[in-house]
């Protein structure tokens, strides 16, 4: 950086003017695009004669990423995961350019790099925010060791359709839940944006999750209302927080494409929430801005996005953002658009220490991926995050006393690709540990635990996403005999003590371009289950998945569930401790989980017309209710709630009150448990939903000791953004409360707030 020599240090502001003083147009575009790297190339030389022709520019596209680096043309790769690489690309940008501003390299570090934590849905089931923060604190150090600079995480989409498959990467259907979860996981990626954090980019901004029909990448029709105050909070918590990035959507939002809405990325992110740092787009968001029919060309692409509000675009080839320097030529838009965009990123480069530290320690990477206390973290989340669907009080947890031959069913049990779920880079297979591992480690060797794969998951009618790379897929093979297996799978479970029973639906199942027409478990998962049941052996259901899926029958006959996600490298171990007893369950749903996909989207907070026992709203072929309501988890303890109080009970509209409520373990063993504040207001500007969650706080409770719990509400609790003023109010009106839990909690108080 010239001038930087003996004078004063510049401040931030001061080396940013300095910078694009000097920079060309050309160079300032460059900034604003972010190549992938695509890996097929990373290690081979590969003769381009043998490849077909289709597949020749994906074969070519590294050497034009380091040409465009060469040039400055570029200030960001991602999916460079790899030290030696980061630092090979790195000394060309900072070493061999004009103006030596370093790469930023971007990652989707979703649940952990090399140590990988269950999966965001199941962190927050944890509901506990310290848990969230300190996993993304660790998989921010291993990213960071690996050369990465930036995680494309948190995904705070709302989630309310479990069609949906991206429903795993968030944090569920409730806006408070989801707020929490989103600052912790910033919190936890950027820390103080030291050597072992990286930049957070919440995502995707915004209304993704509402894709028509549950359809990946379709458009969104979302209403003010739902978006002020079901879709933003997570996002403005986010901000909050200090994330540095946001990421926009794919989809159009409102008949608007998010890449290129100017109400979205400017009016609502930069005006209202105050976001300060940079805008960048999905993958080739601002490319298909005109296979969307909203953009002319590439040319009026990149133009009305960046005058949107985006500032850098993510793409795989052929930026539309190289056009920005004739766009600028031809008037179409102010150079200083450009520089205000250009500037923002460059700022983040500062904030991170890039111009003073660009490289990574090639040889600390090895010590800080292989850290096992890192492992131990993700194991500690894991027992947090299962969630308790349903115990009959003496199947679980299993006495390992009394065992001597434990049945373990399902291809799930013992595959560690599955285990580990979608979205995981560097990890290491080997050392998975599988529900199938788990058993057999905690029990040892006095109890025989025997494994049958049972009933095969069938394949996708498509390629996932999460297919390739790997060599490590599991698949059911095409000639897999299904009924040998699930006779194998009956007969096993017939000569043991329990049966352990996986089922749900591979990683690959689940995710980014994973949507599901139906909630059904796949294959023939539930006839076996059905079987094994009939043969008289104890039978405890696992559910690995993302999603809820069709657990009517299981429900009605198995005696014992538990929702174990996609639980991580260190997975089987959780679940294993978790069975036995070694720790008691205390996750909790953090969405509604429906009897089966017609009543989807189904959420708690709902609004309504009529009164509750009027059942209007139903439908007349199935239960009004949800099969497992939101915030629902079983105990091995036992929990009662007393006390509710608000500490005054008549506040004016601005105040705030403390609300507060016993909890007391009942029961002879020590567990956890979620305390949930409900509230529901009577009247006031716009119809309110029946139940809204407030506050939650998950609290660990000796056996027969009582734990006080205490919340605050004031005006940012109780506002609410109505569509009858387009704004934000607060009403003077009677609120109910509820405190319990789960979103069914039945001790009640109420509040008057007064004009
Ligand atoms: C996804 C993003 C992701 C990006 C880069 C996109 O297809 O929607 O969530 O960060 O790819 O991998």
């Amino acid at each position: 950086m010239g001038r930087m020599t003996d004078a004063a240090p510049l401040s931030d502001a001061e080396r940013i003017d300095d910078l694009l003083s000097r920079m060309t147009l050309e160079e300032k575009a460059g900034q604003l695009t972010q190549f992938f790297y695509l890996k097929i190339e990373q290690s081979a030389e590969v003769d381009l004669d043998s490849i077909p022709e289709e597949y020749r520019a994906y074969v070519e596209q590294p050497a034009m990423v380091e040409a465009a680096i060469d040039r400055g043309a570029t200030g960001s790769v991602l999916f460079v995961t790899e030290p030696a690489l980061a630092n090979r690309l790195q000394r060309r940008a900072v070493e061999e350019t004009r103006l030596g501003i370093p790469l930023l390299f971007g990652s989707d570090v979703i649940h952990g790099m090399r140590t990988i934590f269950p999966v965001p849905i199941a962190l927050a089931a944890t509901w506990s925010p310290s848990t969230i923060e300190l996993a993304q604190a660790t998989a921010a150090r291993e990213a960071r060791a690996s050369g990465v600079h930036w995680t494309f995480a948190p995904m705070v989409d709302i989630t309310r359709d479990a069609r949906w498959g991206r429903i795993v990467e968030g944090a569920g259907e409730d806006p408070v839940l989801g707020a929490a979860a989103a600052a912790a996981a910033v919190r936890g990626f950027q820390g103080t944006l030291g050597l072992e954090n990286v930049l957070a980019g919440p995502k995707h901004f915004a209304g993704y999750g509402a894709a028509r029909g549950g359809r990946d990448y379709d458009d969104a029709e979302v209403s003010d209302s739902e978006l002020w105050n079901v879709y933003f909070p997570p996002f403005r918590a986010a901000i909050d927080a200090g994330a540095e990035n946001v990421m926009s959507a794919y989809m159009d939002l409102n008949g608007v494409p998010a890449s290129a809405n100017t109400w979205l990325l400017t009016d609502v992110l930069r005006r209202e929430m105050g976001f300060e740092g940079f805008v960048v787009s999905d993958a080739d968001a601002v490319r298909s801005l005109e296979t969307q029919h909203f953009a002319t060309d590439q040319a009026d692409a990149a133009v009305r996005a960046l005058s949107a509000g985006l500032d850098m675009e993510m793409c795989m080839f052929d930026p539309a953002s190289w056009r920005l320097p004739q766009a600028i030529r031809d008037g179409a838009i102010a150079e200083a658009t450009l520089d205000q965009a250009v500037g923002r990123v460059l700022r983040a480069k500062l904030r991170l220490g890039l111009f003073e530290n660009p490289y990574v320690e090639e040889s600390a990477a090895a010590r800080v991926l292989n850290d096992p206390s890192h492992r131990a973290r993700a194991r500690a989340a894991a027992e947090e995050s299962f969630v308790l669907l349903k115990n009959d009080g003496a199947t679980l947890p299993l006495d390992a006393e009394s065992l001597r031959s434990v049945a373990v069913i399902g291809q799930l049990a013992d595959s560690r690709r599955d285990t580990l779920g979608p979205w995981v880079g560097e990890h290491d297979i080997a050392e998975t540990v599988t529900i199938l591992d788990g058993l057999r480690r905690r029990l040892g060797g006095a109890v025989r635990v025997e494994h049958e794969a049972g009933a095969g998951i069938p394949e996708r009618v498509f390629p996932s996403m999460f297919d390739h790379g790997d060599g490590d897929l599991e698949i059911t093979p095409s000639d897999y005999d299904d009924d040998a297996a699930i006779g194998s799978a009956v007969a096993l479970a017939a000569q043991s003590d329990v049966a352990i029973v996986v089922v749900g639906q591979r990683q690959n199942q689940i995710g980014e371009r994973s949507s599901v027409s139906s909630l059904r478990l796949g294959g023939r998962q539930e006839e076996q289950l059905q079987r094994i049941a009939a043969t008289g052996t104890p039978v405890v259901l696992l559910v690995m998945a993302g999603r809820p899926l069709d657990l009517r029958w299981a429900d009605a006959h198995v005696p014992a569930i538990l929702e174990v996600w996609y639980p991580g490298t260190a997975g089987g171990d959780a679940v294993a401790a978790t069975l036995i007893g070694d720790v008691s369950p205390a996750g909790r749903l953090p969405f509604t989980w429906p009897r089966h996909e017609g009543q989807v989207p189904m959420v708690y907070s709902h609004n309504r017309t009529f009164k509750p026992d009027e059942q209007n709203a139903r439908y007349f072929d199935e239960e009004g209710s949800p099969l497992y309501p939101f915030g629902h988890g079983l105990s091995y303890g036992q929990f009662e709630y007393a006390d509710l109080r608000v500490d005054r009970s008549s506040v004016a509209v601005g105040e705030s009150v403390t609300v507060s409520v016993a909890v007391t373990n009942v029961s002879d063993r020590p567990a956890g448990d979620v305390v949930q504040l409900y509230i529901h207001q009577r009247s006031g500007t716009s119809s309110r939903p029946i139940k809204e969650l407030k506050g939650f706080e998950r609290v660990h409770v000796p056996a027969g000791e009582t734990a006080q719990v205490s919340f605050v509400l004031g005006p940012s609790e109780l506002r609410y953004w109505s569509a009858a003023t387009r704004g934000y109010v607060q009403d003077a009106t009677t609120i109910d409360l509820w405190a319990g839990g789960s979103s069914t909690a039945t001790l009640t108080t109420q509040l008057e707030i007064t004009p």
